[in-house]
């Protein structure tokens, strides 16, 4: 009895999320954000965490940190909230509820893997639509390709990953309208680019938001979360696992979500770090930066393979994209330190 006989033959085909050992690295893989929370912030949640009761099962739903969540983050009137142990766990909750036998899901492409693994994990077929050449979002191509489709499910990242680009919101707009199925708006990174489809859940019925607050600054607790009509989030709730979103992560987001603007004023220092070092990036030779709404760039260098084995001699870590996305890394917004850091090494290691 090996795996290769037992396993089904398109998850043999896959090769696991791959994450590099980080270990002594400057960390600018992951689009985490560099900054800890303020020390007396950091007591004070320690000493809220030593009253949790980790011998009890959490609140199934979450429903005190989904009512502070809907009032923190503007979620519309009418519309409902369901928690996510990270939004990767939403991702898997929406697809496996869609994946009815010869469901299609339709995504514009490259963007975050976990989609088309999440359509291979359920059965559904993946149709990626290519992304034009600069990584702008052909809406005309990616309307027609989903006429031909009829996907029951559409992902689409705002702004994108691995690119950074945020597409235009009138040609979201046109994609949600012609589209027979669900879209997912994926906002992971909204808090870098100040654009988000949160305040018009109510014009769409096929529309529901993505969240996460990992890249806010939480990426070690695991909370993602979906906001849109409670009819659709009763069905999600159904395949959720019941204690999806453990006591700690519920009971240290009440903490710090009640305290937001401790991470909104993190967020906007990024994002004026993120133009330093846009222009620093734009300055070296060879490299070609794509503009990025998030708390990354995807650039392309000579050899990607090179400068990333470059950079990691030097200590610092970014993602390797390359051969898929041809010459490409994707690096992560540090603090400004470790933005020099990241310069002078690239500069050695192109
Ligand atoms: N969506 C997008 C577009 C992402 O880039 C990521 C993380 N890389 C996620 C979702 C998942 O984030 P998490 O599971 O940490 O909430």
């Amino acid at each position: 009895m090996t795996p290769q006989k037992l396993v089904r033959p398109e998850i043999l085909a896959l090769k696991a999320y791959g994450v590099a050992d980080a270990g002594g690295m400057v960390k600018l893989d992951a689009m985490e954000n560099p900054y800890p929370l303020p020390p007396a912030m950091r007591r004070e949640l320690a000493e809220v965490l030593s009253r949790v009761d980790l011998n009890r099962y959490p609140e199934p739903s979450g429903r005190e940190l989904r009512a502070l969540i809907a009032r923190k983050m503007g979620v519309p009137q009418g519309m409902e909230v369901l928690l996510g142990n990270g939004s990767d766990d939403l991702i898997q909750i929406v697809t496996l509820a869609l994946a009815r036998p010869g469901a299609v899901m339709m995504y514009p492409a490259p963007t975050f893997v976990m989609y088309s693994m999440n359509a291979t994990f359920s059965g559904m077929k993946a149709v990626a639509v290519p992304l034009r050449e600069d990584f702008s979002f052909d809406a005309a191509a990616f309307i027609e390709r989903m006429r031909a489709e009829r996907p029951a499910l559409v992902f689409l990242a705002y702004p994108n990953n691995p690119t950074g680009v945020l597409y235009p919101e009138a040609d979201l707009v046109r994609v949600i309208e012609a589209c027979e199925g669900l879209v997912v708006m994926d906002e992971a990174y909204h808090v870098f680019a100040g654009r988000t489809f949160m305040g018009r859940l109510n014009e769409f019925r096929n529309l529901v938001v993505l969240r996460t607050v990992s890249k806010l600054g939480l990426a070690g607790i695991r909370l993602g979360y979906l906001a849109g009509r409670p009819e659709w989030i009763a069905e999600f709730n159904k395949v959720r696992q019941a204690y999806n979103v453990n006591v700690l992560t519920q009971a240290a987001a009440l903490f710090i979500l009640e305290r937001l603007e401790v991470l909104e004023e993190q967020a906007s220092l990024i994002r004026k770090e993120r133009e330093i070092l846009k222009k620093n990036l734009l300055g070296l030779k060879g490299v070609t930066v794509f503009p990025s709404e998030a708390n990354f760039f995807l650039v392309r260098v000579p050899d990607a393979d090179r400068a990333y084995e470059g950079l990691r001699r030097q200590g610092v870590l970014v993602r390797n994209l390359h051969p898929g996305l041809k010459g490409c890394l994707r690096v992560t917004v540090g603090t400004p330190d470790e933005n020099r850091v990241l310069l002078t090494a690239l500069r050695e290691a192109l």
